[in-house]
C-alpha cells in the first residue's frame, strides 16, 4: 500500500522522534539531481542531502558497486579481515595523499575520531601531561551533535541541558589569524586545532583568502595538528577535490564523510600520516561497521565517479554561473543581500533576521516551483546540488530561484 504525502508525515510525527524539522515534501525517488516525491512531482534537488549526494541521486556505477557487494559479503566487523577493506585503504590514500586511514561510518563519529587520535599525539608524540591537552575549534562551527561535539559548539539548541560538557576546547573567532596565534601561542598544552575550510552549516561563511594556508602555517611552527574537517566541503563540492587545496594546503589529519559514498551507504573517514595515524593500538578505537565490505567498494565507486566525470571542474564552472547570475538578481533585489560560496557551495541572505521564517518560507515556494533546498538560518539559505548537474540544468534552477525571490519581492 502506498502512503501520500500527508499520510507519510503522520506516520513520522506519531512514532519518530521529533529531533528534526523537514520541509514538507515526502520523497520516494531519485536519480541525477532530480528527486520525485510520493505524488509523482518532480523537483530539482539543491541540497543533496546537506552535500553527501555529490555524485548525484542513485548513481548507477556506485549502486553497483553495492549491490554487488552486497550480493558477496556485508559484513565481518574488524575481528577478522575482509578482502575489500585493504583495496579501499590504499585507493583512498593515494587519492588523497596521506600514509593511513581510520574507516568509520558517519561524519561526527570520524570527528570524534580525529579528536581522539590528536589527544593522543599530543601525550605520545608532543610530550603534554596527561589529560591537558587542548583544542582549538572556531566559533559558530559545526561538527555534529554528540556529547563531545556539543560541547564546543554555539548552537543553544543543540548545547541547553545536554550537559556536563567534555573540557579540553578553546574557542576562538573563524577567520582570525591573530586569534588563532594568541590562542596557540597561550599554552603549551595546545594540541590542534580542528576547522571547516568553508562553514557550513553558520551559513557558508567563507573565510578571507590565505587565512587557512596562514593557520597551517601557524599549526606547523607550534607543532599543533591542524585537522580539517571536510564533512561538507570536501569531495568535490567546492570546485577542488578538498576545499584546503584552494590554498595548497595539506592537513595533519583530514576528516571525511557525506560525499565519500555519494549518499549511497553512511561512509567516513579520517586520514593521517603514519607519525600521527601510529599512535592507534589495537582495541582503542573501532565501530562494528567501519571498514565493512559493502562501505569499502561504495567508496572506491564514488571517488573514482568524481574523478571519471570531473565533478570539481564542473562545481568550479558551474558555481562561477550560480554566483554570476545570482549577483546580478540581487543588484536590483530589496530583499535578498548576497549571494557566497565556493564552487556549488553556495548561500543567499536575505534581508531579514536570523529568527525570522522569510528562509522557510521561500524554502515552501521554491518547493511549490519545483526545487528543494533548506535554510540554515531564518535569514540565510544554503544551495548545494548534485555535482553532476549540467549548465542547462543550472540555468534552469537559478530561474526558478530568481523567480521565486521575485514572489517576496
Ligand atoms: N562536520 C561537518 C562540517 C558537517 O557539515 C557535518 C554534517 N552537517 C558533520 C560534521 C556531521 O556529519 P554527520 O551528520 O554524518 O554525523
Amino acid at each position: 500500500e502506498k502512503l501520500n504525502s500527508a499520510e507519510a508525515i503522520a506516520l513520522e510525527d506519531k512514532y519518530g522522534a521529533h529531533n528534526y524539522h523537514p520541509l514538507p515534501v515526502v520523497l520516494s525517488k531519485g536519480e541525477g539531481v532530480y528527486v520525485w516525491d510520493v505524488e509523482g512531482k518532480k523537483y530539482y534537488d539543491f541540497l543533496s542531502a546537506y552535500s553527501a549526494v555529490n555524485q548525484g541521486h542513485c548513481h548507477p556505477k556506485i549502486v553497483g558497486a553495492m549491490m554487488e557487494q552486497a550480493q558477496t559479503l556485508t559484513l565481518t566487523s574488524r575481528a577478522f579481515y575482509n578482502d575489500k577493506l585493504g583495496v579501499y585503504e590504499e585507493f583512498v590514500t593515494k587519492y588523497f595523499g596521506f600514509d593511513k586511514v581510520l574507516p568509520m561510518n558517519t561524519g561526527a563519529e570520524a570527528v570524534e575520531t580525529a579528536l581522539k587520535i590528536c589527544r593522543k599525539w599530543a601525550y605520545e608524540k608532543k610530550g603534554i601531561h596527561e589529560n591537558e591537552a587542548q583544542i582549538i575549534v572556531c566559533e559558530n562551527n559545526f561538527h555534529g551533535r554528540t556529547t563531545t561535539i556539543i560541547s564546543f559548539s554555539n548552537d543553544e539548541n543543540a548545547r541547553k541541558n545536554f550537559g556536563p560538557y567534555t573540557a579540553g576546547f578553546i574557542k576562538i573567532a573563524y577567520d582570525d589569524i591573530d586569534a588563532l596565534e594568541k590562542a596557540i601561542t597561550s599554552s603549551p598544552n595546545i594540541a590542534g586545532f580542528l576547522v571547516e575550510p568553508i562553514q557550513g552549516e553558520a551559513g557558508v561563511y567563507v573565510p578571507s583568502e590565505g587565512y587557512l594556508a596562514k593557520a597551517k602555517a601557524l599549526c606547523e611552527k607550534h607543532n599543533v595538528l591542524f585537522i580539517a574537517d571536510e564533512v561538507q566541503t570536501g569531495v568535490a563540492r567546492t570546485g577542488k577535490l578538498l576545499a584546503v587545496q584552494h590554498e595548497n594546503v595539506q592537513p595533519d589529519v583530514l576528516i571525511l564523510g557525506k560525499a565519500l559514498s555519494g549518499g549511497v551507504y553512511p561512509v567516513s573517514a579520517v586520514l593521517a600520516n603514519d607519525a600521527i595515524m601510529n599512535v592507534i593500538k589495537p582495541g582503542q578505537h573501532g565501530s562494528t561497521f567501519g571498514g565493512n565490505p559493502v562501505a569499502a567498494a561504495v567508496a572506491i565507486a564514488a571517488l573514482e565517479v568524481v574523478k571519471d566525470e570531473k565533478l570539481a571542474e564542473n562545481a568550479e564552472k558551474l558555481g562561477e554561473i550560480f554566483r554570476y547570475e545570482l549577483d546580478k538578481y540581487i543588484s536590483t533585489s530589496n530583499i535578498c543581500t548576497l549571494v557566497r560560496g565556493k564552487g556549488l557551495l553556495n548561500a543567499i541572505v536575505i534581508n531579514d533576521t536570523e529568527e525570522s521564517d522569510t528562509a522557510w518560507n521561500i524554502c515552501m515556494k521554491l518547493r511549490d516551483n519545483g526545487l528543494l533546498a533548506k535554510p540554515t538560518h531564518g535569514n540565510i539559505i544554503r544551495f548545494a546540488p548534485p555535482l553532476v548537474m549540467n549548465e542547462e540544468q543550472l540555468l534552469d534552477c537559478i530561474s526558478i530561484i530568481t523567480k521565486t525571490l521575485q514572489e517576496f519581492e
